[in-house]
């Protein structure tokens, strides 16, 4: 998984960049992302995320018919992405959320 900061109105930001091709995820209704299971007992075995434009750059993941291939690929869209890694931190929504507003400069 590709991470990087932005700059955008004078304020940096952590924005998703795709692993194909390194561009900035400019928008994340047009990404997905993706893992890898093993085809016969269905566990991560890498535990590796990756990020991916769809219909660009997702090609990868498309070519599960390959038997010969040890790993399947599954994906979800990006934008469930927020909500996943917020449950695996133990975060609602709103203590993220008041997190942030504490890391905010006062004016
Ligand atoms: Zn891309």
């Amino acid at each position: 998984m590709l991470l990087k900061f932005a700059k955008e109105n004078q304020k940096m930001r952590v924005v998703f960049g795709c692993d194909f091709c390194h561009r900035v995820i400019s928008d994340p209704a047009k990404a997905i992302y993706a893992w890898q299971v093993d085809r016969k007992t269905l566990e991560i075995p890498e535990g590796v995320i990756f990020v991916f434009h769809t219909n660009t750059c997702d090609q990868v993941t498309l070519d599960n018919d390959n038997e010969q291939d040890k790993n399947l690929w599954q994906w979800a869209p990006l934008t469930r992405f927020p909500a996943e890694l917020l449950n695996g931190l133990d975060k609602t929504w709103e203590q993220a959320q008041d997190e942030q507003t504490e890391l905010q400069p006062k004016d």
